[in-house]
């Protein structure tokens, strides 16, 4: 695949304070622009960052026919970049692409286009187990047309930003009974803007509680917890690593899926079943609650330190005595950074 390539004649590099990264605030010096015309993927190329116009009637802005991908490249022990299952976001933007009437992104143009971005930016990606360059596919509708359906033409950008970590303090979650995120049959399991945009408005109200984040519970009953933000959600009981099962109204998380597989490389016993806000409360009381962690690209594994239930807060272990979490996180960025072996085929290197 031919990307056509201009590059920037100001670099940002020097301006960025590596020690003051928070999370996407900052972008790299380019970006990938590719069109898709009428279901013809035109020749992408790679520019510097930068705005570009819109007309008024820009599809995506009026029904949300826009989806995201997000993955890391890592700056690995050896110095060299690294990506972690590069290609199974290229897939999962397509399930999200599918499931919005979108045509599928070539898997070379979103694989080869990332690596070659990343390659032109590579000074832009920082080092240490927390940092990480950001990698952000963004494709939406852009028809100039507000007939309510599915446009003609597409936009995919891909752009970078470097990072640090996620959240900056000690999670509190609060489990959201009244409002819901997506149900059966919705669009919970793609990355499509509108599910974002939908979630503000609950999570505003936990932020005027002193919560960062909402734990969702499923739409039917708000019986059985879902996900937290844009991360999935994993408890250890009794020493079980256990999480939710799939379905359509959860995001498949890639972090999720690596790490019940590192957990079964590391003999942690892992269950995967629905689980009840009734249980949380009942095995907080009785002491089986040992841990609490969300999980996903952006965050790695981030341990909750409160949960909130109508007027109950229950705070959980302090993060030092969570062997399973702590080491689930350390493996998976020793992985991602070269540290350890990958015996899972995971890494590329660029
Ligand atoms: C992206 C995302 C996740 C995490 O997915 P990863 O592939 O692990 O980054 C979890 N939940 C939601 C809602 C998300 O958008």
């Amino acid at each position: 695949m031919q990307f056509t390539i201009e590059k920037t004649t100001q670099s940002k590099l020097p301006s960025v304070d590596f020690d003051q990264l928070v999370f996407g605030k900052i972008f790299s010096d380019h970006m990938l622009v590719a069109d898709c015309i009428a279901g013809e993927w035109q020749q992408p190329a790679i520019k510097p960052y930068g705005k570009f116009e819109i007309a008024p009637s820009l599809s995506a802005l009026h029904h949300a026919q826009s989806i995201f991908e997000g993955l890391k490249a890592y700056r690995s022990v050896n110095g060299d970049v690294t990506f972690f299952r590069l290609p199974d976001n290229a897939a999962r933007m397509n399930v999200s692409a599918e499931r919005m009437a979108m045509p599928p992104i070539p898997q070379e143009l979103f694989v080869e286009g990332i690596k070659q971005l990343v390659a032109i930016d590579k000074g832009f990606v920082p080092s240490g187990d927390e940092l990480a360059l950001y990698v952000r596919p963004v494709y939406f509708a852009t028809d100039e047309a507000i007939g309510v359906k599915a446009s003609l033409n597409y936009r995919l950008i891909i752009f970078t930003t470097p990072t640090g970590p996620f959240y900056a303090e000690p999670l509190k979650v609060m489990i959201e009974t009244e409002y819901s995120r997506s149900s059966e049959g919705g669009t919970g399991f793609a990355k499509a803007a509108g599910n974002y945009g939908g979630s503000f408005y609950p999570t505003r109200r936990a932020i005027q509680r002193g919560y960062h984040q909402l734990i969702w519970t499923d739409a039917r009953e708000n019986k059985y917890v879902e996900e937290s933000g844009s991360m999935n959600l994993m408890f250890v009981f009794n020493g079980v690593l256990t999480t939710p099962p799939l379905s359509h109204s959860k995001l498949a998380g890639i972090t999720r899926d690596s790490l019940l597989k590192i957990a079964s490389d590391l003999q942690i016993p892992v269950e995967v079943r629905e689980i009840s806000v009734d249980e949380i409360q009942q095995r907080f009381d009785d002491g089986s609650l040992n841990e609490c962690f969300g999980t996903g690209t952006a965050v790695g594994v981030s341990h909750i330190a409160m949960i909130g239930h109508k007027e109950r807060e229950m705070v959980l272990a302090p993060f030092d005595q969570r062997p399973v979490a702590s080491k689930l996180g350390k493996h998976l960025i020793d992985i991602k950074r070269g540290a350890v072996s990958d015996s899972h085929g995971w890494v590329t290197r660029i």
